[in-house]
């Protein structure tokens, strides 16, 4: 019999000698109020794993089972607990397709590395909603080997912060008024696809736009209107932009379009159907439903063009010159 409640106090031949019938008492007193205390220090812990908003994992890495999970999994995952203590395999089934192979690699990462502090992913719950996780993991024991045995994570749930970095985001690259890009994004993502376009070989177009006679707008109905405005055009030129354009409001009532991938031919196609599209705009007024149209300066990328300002240049003449000529047209650069 092993009594530890003398804290090893005792002597050797006290330990081993036949216990009286105080001792007797005192042992199983004691052994009662340690059961007691692990109780409680288990209750303790329970609902400090409750208290956190992150779910404690531990895998075994030889059988692939996930073998234990923090109580904050059921409000995390939306599933109950049943569902957590299953296999590895079934654990992917969690994650967000898009996410899956980062999931898997960045793994891999830690089983290579012994230690991830950022791996960031994204969970399906069991209700349907998508969630992201800041899942941090070390392998925590090896075999003599040095293979990993136990691995053990903390994923803690940060959409709330997510979605405050993508609005933020959202926040310091839109125009507020337009909600398109604004000037200082769409210049930074047309120089990256300038870059791009420059190194691939493959074709770009830009394609540059001010409203006509936009200050009689403003004169005769007033900003507000002219606000009105600017939001209708904007709304044609989101609806002109195809998967990888990029459309922005780059002046007061001057916007751009920049077609990676796109020809004259497709460009001219584009130019044309938003410049139709504008036309087509009926904004109420107090005088009747107001018509707006635009002038268009379009320019594709030459090999000599050492830098999108020569692009631009080229777009911004053709556009100055479509005004020339009458405005309400598109010309080419
Ligand atoms: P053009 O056909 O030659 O382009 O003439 P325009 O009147 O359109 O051009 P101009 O440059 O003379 O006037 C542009 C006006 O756009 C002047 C400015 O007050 C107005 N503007 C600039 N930003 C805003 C805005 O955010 N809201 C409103 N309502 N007006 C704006
Ligand atoms: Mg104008
Ligand atoms: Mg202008």
């Amino acid at each position: 019999m092993i009594l530890d409640f003398y804290n090893g106090d005792l002597m050797d031949e006290q330990l081993t000698g036949p216990l009286s019938a105080d001792e007797t008492m005192l042992a199983l007193l004691h052994s009662r109020a340690e059961a007691e205390r692990l109780r409680d220090r288990e209750r303790l812990f329970s609902a400090l794993l409750e208290s956190v908003n992150a779910v404690l994992w531990a895998l075994d890495w030889q059988t692939r089972e996930i073998v234990y999970v923090s109580p904050a999994y059921e409000q995390i995952f939306g599933r109950p607990m049943a569902f957590a203590l299953s296999s590895y395999d079934d654990w992917l089934n969690n994650i967000y397709p898009d996410d899956l192979q980062y999931a898997q690699d960045s793994l891999n990462q830690v089983l290579q590395q012994g230690a991830m502090e950022s791996r960031e992913y994204r969970i399906i719950r069991g209700d349907g909603e998508v969630r992201w996780l800041s899942d941090k993991c070390f392998v925590s024991q090896r075999t003599e080997a040095g293979m990993p045995l136990l691995i053990v994570g903390m994923a803690e749930d940060i959409t709330d912060k997510k979605r405050m970095e993508e609005e933020l985001q959202r926040l310091a690259t839109t125009d507020v008024l337009t909600r398109s890009s604004n000037r200082r994004h769409f210049f930074e993502s047309a120089q990256r696809a300038f870059e791009f376009a420059k190194a691939s070989g493959e074709s770009l177009a830009f394609l540059l736009m001010d409203i006509d006679d936009f200050k009689k707008i403003n004169d005769r109905f007033g900003h507000q209107m002219g606000d009105l405005v600017l939001q209708r055009v904007a709304e044609c030129g989101a609806q002109a932009t195809r998967r990888g354009d990029l459309f922005g409001r780059i002046g007061g009532e001057e916007f751009a379009l920049l077609l990676p991938g796109c020809d004259l031919e497709l460009a001219e196609q584009i130019g044309g159907r938003l410049q139709r599209a504008v036309r087509q705009l009926m904004v109420p007024t107090t005088d009747g439903p107001l018509r707006v149209t635009i002038s268009q300066g379009l320019a594709i990328l030459h090999e000599s063009d050492t830098g999108l300002d020569a692009l631009y240049a080229r777009a911004d003449e053709a556009m100055y010159k479509a005004k020339r000529q009458g405005k309400d047209q598109i010309v080419q650069g």
